[in-house]
């Protein structure tokens, strides 16, 4: 057995981030829709038949069940399953990577679970941006000031120095993000006598800030123009972005923000500004 021990924690991550993953579908669904997200438990939008914990076991159940309700037989999206994968390769990756986030010598466990809250908040974000062009204010907003309560926890546990540091710079981060693409979205529409941005992707920018700081901020921003830039020219030369269609920046976003959380600032400042 002793081989196969150090596989242990990945394996138990996954199913823990799966779970997770099968939740943050249920989020998604019903917060654009005003529904309660606790109560009732998960039922057939179809037919409405409660499910069984065993229809409802993550990936498994889909495919035991071929994407199909066991009592209707309406087709069940193949977006569950997949979400549910996504979220725990995120969650595997997040225990593998080595963040340099929050300060010198931040304790290790808190900041995986900091990790693993910081994905699991930006899930629902991307998908619900992704679906309707929208970022709900109350996710940005309360995952905003989690971030800003885990960099005090964080920071001060590190000492009142760290602690006051840390939470000066994130909050003026957040601020940052804020206004900063408060201003490029007026900027932007009244160079192009439209909106170019929408004013979800400033909510975001400041619960990005808040989680990673200034410098931080600025990297996952740059790398969220980069990679937004490329794949609006792919989707432009392919046609399958239409010429003044818009499309969610929210994923580019977070996205960048998971390349700062996980790799560090420091590598992404000497891949992006190589020194001669
Ligand atoms: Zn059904």
């Amino acid at each position: 057995m002793a081989p196969f021990l150090p596989l242990a924690p990945p394996l138990i991550t996954a199913l823990l981030g799966a779970a997770v993953g099968s939740f943050l579908n249920v989020v998604t669904w019903r917060l654009p829709r005003q529904e309660s997200i606790l109560w009732p438990s998960s039922h057939c939008p179809r037919c409405g038949t409660t499910l069984a914990w065993w229809d409802n076991v993550p990936v498994l159940s889909w495919l035991l069940l071929r994407g199909r309700c066991r009592y209707c037989k309406a087709p069940i999206s193949r977006r569950y399953p997949l979400v549910e994968s996504a979220c725990a390769l995120l969650w595997v990756i997040t225990l593998l990577a080595q963040p340099a986030a929050m300060g010198p010598a931040p304790d290790p466990l808190l900041l995986l679970l900091a990790g693993w809250g910081l994905v699991s908040w930006l899930i629902p974000l991307v998908l619900i941006d992704l679906d309707s062009l929208w970022l709900p204010e109350p996710l940005c907003r309360w995952g905003l000031v989690t971030g800003l309560a885990v960099t005090a926890l964080l920071g001060f546990q590190q000492g009142p120095t760290i602690g006051r540091s840390l939470l000066f710079s994130h909050l003026l981060a957040a601020a940052m993000g804020l206004l900063g693409f408060e201003l490029c979205s007026a900027l932007a529409a009244r160079a192009f006598g439209k909106p170019a941005l929408g004013l979800g992707d400033a909510k975001l920018a400041a619960l990005m800030g808040a989680w990673l700081g200034p410098l931080g901020l600025g990297l996952a921003v740059a790398l969220a123009v980069i990679s937004g830039g490329l794949i609006g020219l792919l989707g432009r030369l392919t046609g399958r972005l239409k010429r003044g269609q818009a499309m969610a920046f929210g994923p580019f976003l977070a996205a960048g923000t998971l390349a700062i959380w996980w790799a560090g600032s420091r590598f992404w400042l000497d891949l992006l500004l190589p020194h001669p």
